[in-house]
């Protein structure tokens, strides 16, 4: 705060936001990685003052709302697999530490219980939102360190980088590498892990690591042959991000529990969603002499508005736009350009690597190429050039050495082009500098 410039906004229009003092900004980062049809979307504004006009808020204890139900019962079929069971709270984080909780219980109470599973195997770099649960299994030393005597602690896994890869191993055997190691730590730790959870694909917070294809779809076997439950948080990936409504259908994988937030309501909303499948949820099914439910709550979970905007959002998937072409599709097109005018952004000496999935793309800058460097905010470059691309109108943050590049999906090509036109144009600038 000892060096807070305030940036107010009074208002948005598609992926473009306006200061108080009438600068626009097209929004890089999504409002934090959630926007997805862009701001003042009619559909969406449309629908949330239809269910003002019905109800804002009731409870989903004891009771819910038509809008909510209906939400509920359309994303499960959006889901993949037997995840057929949504419950709901208010924000990313809430979702990961009900899945916590969720797979603990789960091991209580299932056909054979195991009452020994009470650990967690998290990844290298993980992260998963700012809760104590969320942050016991994180795994980004400068977010999490100083909260340590707070945590509990999950087994570590290693940081699936899929570009920087250990002395010796090929890039073609990059996932069964990792998988390798994770294998190993489920030999020794099986008896006692509830679960594993990873982001799947590309670890956001952690400076956009993407994952070796493959590497989940062997975690997946690796959690069915040792019993261990699979938790994804998709609360980054999921709702399009990656080209698929979630990360986990690029390798066809069910977890066990999926972890929603962010992009759920188009990023209009606070709203969150733990989805399970049925066997989880049958473990917990029963009366409620035997004391068998999930006993979590949150007094905003599964609100109406929220459910309602939710509704419209997911529907929007389904429109083609003005060339015939469906968001998804609109998402991996736009990717695959991205991708290339981010390898010619390469070639500047101050690039040390291009990476991403769908419109999940970084730039990571270059205090010493070849290492991964730990975040480091101390490292000024990326602030000084999204401090540049500021003066061009275009808003992004960095994460330490990392440009993260997160529009909204429904931008355009003009606008995309123009985006990697001002992080060229900055890096130039600060070249000279
Ligand atoms: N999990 C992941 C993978 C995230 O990226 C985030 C937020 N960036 C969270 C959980 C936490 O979500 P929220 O900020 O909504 O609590």
């Amino acid at each position: 705060m000892a060096e807070h410039e305030s940036l107010t906004i009074a208002s948005g229009e598609g992926c473009w936001l306006k200061t108080v003092d009438g600068k626009r900004l097209f929004d890089g980062v999504s409002s934090l990685w959630c926007n997805l049809h862009g701001h003042r979307h009619p559909r969406l504004d449309a629908a949330i003052r239809e269910q003002l006009d019905r109800v804002a808020h009731v409870t989903t204890l004891g009771m819910s709302c038509d809008t909510t139900q209906r939400f509920a019962r359309v994303l499960v079929d959006r889901c993949p697999g037997t995840l057929n069971h949504a419950f709901f709270s208010s924000d990313g984080a809430s979702s990961v530490e009900a899945a916590i909780k969720m797979s603990l219980q789960y091991w209580r109470q299932c056909e054979r219980p195991r009452p020994s599973k009470t650990r967690y195997l998290a990844l290298g770099r993980a992260y998963h939102g700012d809760t104590t649960g969320g942050v016991s299994l994180g795994g980004i030393d400068y977010f999490h360190d100083i909260f340590s005597p707070l945590l509990f602690k999950p087994v570590r896994g290693p940081l699936p980088c899929s570009f920087r890869l250990p002395a010796g191993v090929p890039s073609a055997g990059a996932a069964q590498h990792y998988a390798s190691e994770i294998r190993k730590l489920l030999e020794q730790h099986h008896d006692s892990l509830a679960a594993i959870v990873i982001e799947p694909l590309v670890q956001g917070a952690a400076g956009m690591i993407t994952h070796p294809v493959g590497f989940l779809r062997r975690v997946r076997e690796l959690c069915d042959e040792f019993d261990v439950l699979l938790v994804c948080d998709e609360v980054a990936t999921g709702f399009g991000r990656t080209g698929e409504l979630f990360a986990c259908e690029h390798e066809a994988v069910t977890p066990d529990i999926l972890c929603l937030g962010k992009g759920i309501t188009g990023g209009y909303l606070p709203m969150a969603a733990t989805v399970a499948t049925s066997r989880v949820f049958e473990a917990f099914l029963g009366y409620s002499h035997e004391r068998r439910q999930f006993f979590h709550g949150h007094t905003y979970g599964g609100n109406p508005l929220a459910a309602a905007v939710a509704l419209a959002s997911l529907s929007l998937f389904d429109n083609p736009d003005t060339a015939g072409i469906r968001l998804l599709e609109r998402v991996r097109i736009h990717s695959d350009h991205l991708i290339v005018r981010l390898h010619q952004l390469a070639q500047h000496p101050r690039v040390a690597n291009v990476r991403g999935r769908g419109l999940m793309l970084a730039v990571e800058l270059a205090p010493d190429q070849g290492t991964l460097q730990p975040l480091n905010p101390e490292y000024d470059l990326a602030q000084r050039v999204c401090r540049g691309c500021y003066q061009l109108g275009l808003w992004i943050r960095p994460l330490g050495n990392v440009l993260v590049l997160m529009p909204p999906l429904v931008a355009t090509r003009d606008e995309l082009d123009w985006m990697i036109d001002c992080v060229e144009e900055s890096l130039a600038e600060v070249d000279a500098t």
